[in-house]
């Protein structure tokens, strides 16, 4: 067995759901205009050569697409994908399987790379820049190095902290690519994209206000538009209009801005305990009740975006702009 997607826990496979909805080619995929249009004359130059295509790195918050531009890489190719993640790879063997199964030219995935432990980061270098395997057999005196030569493939990284890879693996890379937050009208676009694979009836205004509430992020829109679809289901006719969509975000208090309960949390809790900040982001956590990694990942960078928070070498600040949006007192 390899360390590949389908055994792993971690990261559990998409819903069937989310596999009907995601984008197959690069013409459905939505927004990153520049990064799509770089990519095409990437998977075109390396079709032409006949070559695997470079080892890439997409870096970005969850929900911007990563994994679904691994996917659509491999569809474009027409080779296949192995999809793993960096906790997974917990010894140099699992990696050792994974890619001594690879076909000519086939892609890896690793999602969380940076999670990725050292040991098994040393043996990916030569796997990377000579599509070579040295793999040591046997233990003290009597160890000793194999080479195993691997079939060219592709490694595909992903990562949502760029900072915490090493510069050896960064630096093996010949494409880096940065996802940005998608515009509120892209997040319509994706809305109504997904809603006419779903069979829901969504007007453009119904869409545009759901896309402006995601936090610039697909996989939230997509998430709304079910849980919005429901509140349309049961308390309307199932269309989804602009007031519906208000109605239903209202019920799950996701706000004007997209942001939810534990946005205000954290905002309120840096105002009514530390006076606004700075407070560290340990005893932030703390206080919210959630963990660091949570609140650096997924919390933070929406609203450092907006411009609620604030990140000061002291620790993090509310901003005006976060006491004027929660009705407060500076
Ligand atoms: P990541 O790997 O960055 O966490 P994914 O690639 O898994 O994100 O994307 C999450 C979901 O959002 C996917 O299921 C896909 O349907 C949707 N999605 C992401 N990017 C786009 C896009 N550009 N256009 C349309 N849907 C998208």
């Amino acid at each position: 067995m390899t360390a590949g997607f389908r055994k792993s826990p971690e990261p559990p496979p998409a819903p069937v759901q989310d596999e009907s909805i995601r984008p197959r080619c690069l013409e459905d995929f939505i927004g990153q205009d520049e990064l799509r249009a770089n990519l095409r004359v990437y998977l075109h130059a390396a079709r032409e050569r006949g070559n695997p295509l470079d080892h890439t790195l997409f870096y970005g918050n969850p929900g911007l697409g990563k994994t679904t531009l691994a996917q659509i890489m491999a569809t474009e190719l027409g080779v296949n994908i192995v999809c793993s993640s960096g906790p997974v790879l917990e010894r140099s063997g699992d990696l050792a399987a994974v890619l001594t199964n690879l076909g000519r030219h086939d892609i890896l995935f690793v999602d969380e790379i940076h999670r990725m432990p050292i040991v098994v980061e040393e043996v990916l270098y030569p796997a990377m820049e000579d599509f070579k395997l040295d793999l040591v057999i046997g233990q003290g005196p009597a160890a000793r190095t194999v080479k195993i030569d691997l079939e060219p493939f592709t490694l595909v990284g992903a990562t949502t902290r760029m900072g915490l890879l090493s510069s050896p693996l960064r630096d093996r890379f010949g494409i880096v690519a940065r996802l940005e937050y998608y515009n509120p009208a892209e997040l319509a676009r994706v809305v109504r994209r997904t809603a006419a694979i779903l069979n829901v009836a969504v007007t453009d205004n119904g869409a545009r206000e759901i896309g402006r509430r995601s936090r610039g992020t697909p996989r939230i829109a997509n998430r709304l538009l079910r849980r919005v679809r429901d509140f349309a289901l049961v308390h309307g006719n199932g269309r989804i209009t602009a007031e519906q969509a208000v109605l239903a975000l209202e019920r799950m208090e996701v706000d004007e801005n997209g942001l939810d309960q534990m946005d205000r949390k954290l905002l309120t809790v840096l105002i009514e305990h530390y006076d606004g900040g700075p407070v560290g982001i340990k005893t932030l956590a703390a206080a919210c009740s959630e963990d660091v990694r949570t609140l650096e990942d997924i919390y933070e960078p929406y609203l450092i975006q907006c411009g609620f928070l604030k990140r000061t070498p002291r620790g993090r600040m509310a901003t005006g702009k976060a006491y004027a949006h929660l009705k407060m007192l500076a």
